[in-house]
């Protein structure tokens, strides 16, 4: 009992080991080696690539320019919108000042329209009143004809009076002896006397009439004239409200028309800046237009620099991966698994070199992998385009990273014996489209 399962386990651990070792074949081969110093002829040539190289270069050179232009056009650009930008800030505060100048001239013109009013008013009152005054003149005039007409009545009637009296004085003497002499009794003398002194007061009677006709017509007249005055003080006093309203409106016009062109000289200067402005966003555009061209060429030189990496190898040999070791301690090829002893594919080619000597590129080319696996210990791999990888295992050391670039024949690692090795050794693999290949066809 205790014996079965200890075989069960053996043979448990035997297929595990077996199948660890198979995948270990399978997947990447690298068995055995043992370090022997073996000095032979170490060779490096890279003159099949510098072509190819040249080329790349050229076009990296092509990017990095096309990049930079870029840069700079991207900086043109940020310039001119930033300019731009402060060209639109000074056009929003002369449209602001702009505004207050329209909102004070509205103002303006509200307080233009009270003073037309104000002056229409009084135009209409001095309108009115020169009627009145055209009125009272010709009143005037009818009073002082009536004046004139009245007192030369009086004067006619006086001078009638005076002709009178003096007749009667002349006719006195010899009447009044004539009436004394004729009259036939005392009534009859009286009666006569009475007649000659009705006459008189008729006449006098008459001349106070026409006297006070006079007074009432001056009166009249001196009314008239004192209503004239007053309508012609009115008058001035008008003219001198028209002549003030004129005054204000004068002013008033004179600061709107001003404000007006305070307002178009805004315009003339917001038009100017908004002209700047489309100035600056046709250079804007400009540059959009010159970035898309440059983005576009840098697509085109990336496309090119990926075509001419797809090819950059073009065949010809390889630097010897470890200069100096050039003793071959398993080939590449089927052969006996030292310790399964089945017939295996061994997919590289194990050079034996001390631990710690190094381990070179083989070709340019761009480091893909540079790390650890259980099995291939410290490992390396360099893309050199076209589907050609390089795979360097067992490492002490690595001197790279993934995506770095390389140049043939640069160190890349030290010979060790990390995963699954027996001693120190470099197991160089090559592989194309995907595969291994024998690496023999790089190496000399
Ligand atoms: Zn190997």
């Amino acid at each position: 009992m205790n014996l079965r399962t200890l075989l069960i386990k053996r043979m448990y651990i035997f297929v595990l080991c077996m199948s660890l070792c198979m995948a270990q074949f399978i997947l990447l081969p690298s068995y055995a080696a043992y370090a022997d110093e073996d000095d032979d002829d170490d060779d490096d040539d890279d003159d099949k690539s510098s072509d190819s190289s040249s080329e790349i270069n050229e076009i990296k050179r092509q990017i990095e320019e096309s990049k930079a232009a870029k840069e700079k056009a991207n900086q043109t650009k940020s310039t001119l919108a930033s300019g731009m930008a402060s060209v639109q800030q000074v056009i929003g505060s002369l449209q602001k000042e702009k505004n207050d100048v329209v909102t004070y001239v509205a103002t303006l013109d509200a307080a233009m329209e009270q003073i037309q009013d104000d002056l229409d008013a009084i135009n209409e009152s001095i309108s009115e009143n020169e009627i009145q005054l055209d009125d009272a003149r010709q009143s005037l005039e009818e009073a002082e004809d009536a004046l004139e007409e009245a007192e030369q009545t009086r004067e006619e009637e006086y001078e009638n009076i005076k002709d009178q009296v003096k007749f009667m004085y002349l006719a006195s003497k010899s009447t009044f002896l004539e009436i004394l002499v004729t009259s036939q009794s005392v009534s009859d003398l009286l009666n006569r006397t009475h007649y000659i002194s009705k006459i008189l007061d008729y006449d006098r009677e008459k001349l106070d009439e026409y006297a006070a006709a006079v007074d009432s017509a001056n009166e009249a007249r001196e009314a008239m004239e004192e209503s004239k005055a007053v309508l012609e003080e009115k008058q001035t006093e008008l003219e001198e409200k028209q002549s003030e309203a004129q005054d204000k409106k004068d002013d008033m016009s004179d600061l709107i028309s001003a404000k007006e062109t305070e307002i178009n000289l805004y315009s003339a200067e917001i038009g100017s800046k908004e002209e700047q402005v489309r100035e600056y966003q046709a250079m804007i555009a400009q540059q959009d237009a010159e970035i898309a061209a440059i983005e576009q060429a840098i697509k085109q030189q990336q496309a090119a620099l990926a075509e001419a990496n797809r090819r950059q190898y073009g065949g010809g040999q390889f630097v010897w991966p470890a200069p100096g070791y050039t003793r071959i301690s398993d080939d590449y090829g089927m052969r006996n698994h030292p310790t399964l002893g089945v017939e295996m594919m061994h997919n590289g080619v194990d050079m034996a070199a001390p631990s710690g000597s190094p381990i070179k590129a083989a070709a340019d080319g761009t480091v893909i992998a540079a790390s650890y696996s259980s099995t291939m210990g410290n490992y390396i791999m360099i893309d050199h385009g076209s589907d050609i990888i390089t795979v360097y295992m067992h490492a002490s050391s690595l001197n790279v990273s993934a995506g770095q670039e390389v140049s043939a024949g640069d160190r890349i690692g030290s010979v060790g014996s990390t995963g699954r090795s027996t001693g120190p050794h470099l197991h160089f693999g090559v592989r194309e489209n995907g595969s291994y290949v024998n690496p023999w066809k790089y190496l000399k």
